[in-house]
């Protein structure tokens, strides 16, 4: 007979795991099924690697701002197959202690792929064996695209391989205009790569704050990094000396590499989901309600594969509201309003809460407090950058509905405004804080004059 377990989820990611191990707490008896790596995206192709050659990238302005201050740091050389190898051995080290969290949990991992053979039961391709499940959760995340057919799409990877080249690209081009694709081309940059960056939008980064968008477009323009927006890679085509890219517009490029990041789609197809009536929302992804329930009763997805906030923070809530709904009587439901968010580019892009577009669509009176300014560091390094911050006031109560920063550490400060804003605290309560001196962050408290006022 086949094996009998209270929760059966597919796919051991950030929402995976935070589910199965919060479900065995409650007591429930639990199963996962993951066909690649434990740790799903995040840790192993996603936001970990990607951190760690941030990390790498950073420091050739650290080597040239050093000279400012007095240091003389001999022409440093990079080897990138030793970061590659130093990123490897820290992903498995990850990936070990996410298994052994949930052996500790006593949740069974199954290393092979789930599909479902009926509503209730889970086949496991590596064994042939078949699980039935009272409950199922799927969180099977999300994997990248490349768009329309084109010529040479076999020479294109994604960021899945950019993880893994065997070399340092001495050129490459990247088409994509979100995070990955701006992130990567920072990653590059840094590391002493030239970098294309084409895109088809008008600018890089849509969805996030016109201004922030132009003045981080500028920085990386500052670094070397050629930006062509409104056109889109027709061929590529594989050269004597590397790859030919033709654009739109004919220009062409000849480079090493060519990484397309177009985007994410779940990953709804091939394990049976249709079959057993799981609907799929206009997204793509799978449609379910406030707890995250599909529309088959026992069945629950969470993460990526339902495509609203495709943020790790975002699938690990999912996962533990899951699991605190079925297995903990309480039921809970996640607030996805508010999400505060990082672009780890150079510099650095941190965003919550409403654009200036938005807010001035939705309300009836919107006040912009912002400033640009050369960060201190850059006075004696010389350095051509200037750092940006932008509140956005609901001018009907006060209340800080947006904040925008580019500039260094972005990303840290934006996890500590998302709680300002989630707490709706008002302009006079930013201005009612002393400021820390000499920061960067001090400017957000002491932006005393409005910069615009928007009335409807
Ligand atoms: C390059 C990159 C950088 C990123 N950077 C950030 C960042 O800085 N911050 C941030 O918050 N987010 C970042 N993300 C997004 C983040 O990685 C995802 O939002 C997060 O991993 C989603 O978690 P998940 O549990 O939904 O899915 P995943 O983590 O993708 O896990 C899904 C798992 O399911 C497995 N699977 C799929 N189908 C099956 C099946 N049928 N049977 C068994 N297993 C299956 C997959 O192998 C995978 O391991 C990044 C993503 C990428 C690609």
């Amino acid at each position: 007979m086949a094996e009998q377990v209270d929760l059966f989820v597919i796919g051991a990611g950030s929402g995976g795991v935070r589910a199965a191990r919060i479900a065995a707490g409650h007591g429930a008896r639990v199963m996962v099924a993951e066909e690649y790596r434990v740790g799903g995206t995040c840790v192993i192709r996603g936001c970990v690697p990607k951190k760690l050659l941030v990390y790498a990238s950073r420091f050739s302005e650290e080597f040239e701002d050093a000279a400012g201050f007095g240091w003389t740091v001999p022409a440093p050389s990079f080897d990138w197959p030793t970061l590659i190898a130093n990123k490897d051995r820290e992903i498995a080290r990850l990936e070990a202690a996410y298994a052994s969290t949930l052996e500790r949990a006593r949740v069974k991992l199954i290393k092979s792929r789930a599909v479902l053979e009926d509503a209730h039961t889970i086949r496991l391709l590596a064994t042939g064996e078949s699980v039935r499940a009272k409950h199922v959760l799927i969180s099977t995340g999300a994997a990248p695209h490349h768009g329309a057919a084109i010529a040479g799409l076999e020479h294109v990877i994604s960021s899945n391989e950019a993880f893994h080249l065997p070399s340092l690209p001495q050129r490459i081009l990247i088409q994509g205009g979100g995070y990955i694709a701006v992130e990567f081309a920072g990653i590059f940059n840094g590391l002493g790569s030239e970098v294309t960056l084409v895109y088809r939008g008008d600018n890089i980064l849509r969805g996030f704050d016109d201004e922030a968008r132009a003045h981080l477009r500028g920085e990386m323009e500052r670094r070397g990094i050629k930006i062509v927006t409104r056109q889109l890679v027709e061929a590529v085509e594989k050269v004597e000396h590397g790859l030919c890219v033709n654009l739109t517009d004919h220009e062409s490029f000849t480079v090493d590499r060519v990484m397309f990041a177009l985007g994410r789609r779940p990953n709804v197809a091939g394990f049976g989901l249709e079959a057993v009536g799981v609907q799929l929302a206009k997204n793509g992804g799978i449609a379910v309600n406030e707890f995250l329930q599909t529309s088959v009763p026992h069945i629950y997805a969470v993460g990526d594969v339902t495509n609203r906030i495709n943020l790790t923070p975002v699938a690990v809530r999912e996962g533990h509201a899951f699991a605190d709904t079925v297995f903990g009587s309480k039921p809970t439901s996640v607030d996805h309003s508010d999400v505060p968010t990082a672009v780890f580019s150079e510099p650095e892009l941190g965003a919550v809460g409403l654009t200036e577009a938005e807010a001035r669509a939705r309300l009836a009176k919107v006040d912009i407090y912002k400033t640009t300014f050369r960060p201190m560091k850059a006075t004696l390094s010389g350095r051509d950058t200037r750092m940006f911050m932008k509140l956005v006031v609901d001018g009907s109560n006060d209340r800080v509905v947006g904040c925008h920063i580019v500039g260094p550490d972005a990303g840290e400060l934006i996890q500590v405004l998302g709680i300002a804003v989630k707490m709706k605290a008002t302009k006079a309560d930013f201005d009612a804080t002393m400021a820390v001196h000499p920061t960067a962050a001090e400017e957000l408290v002491t932006l005393r004059e409005k910069t615009a006022s928007h009335v409807r």
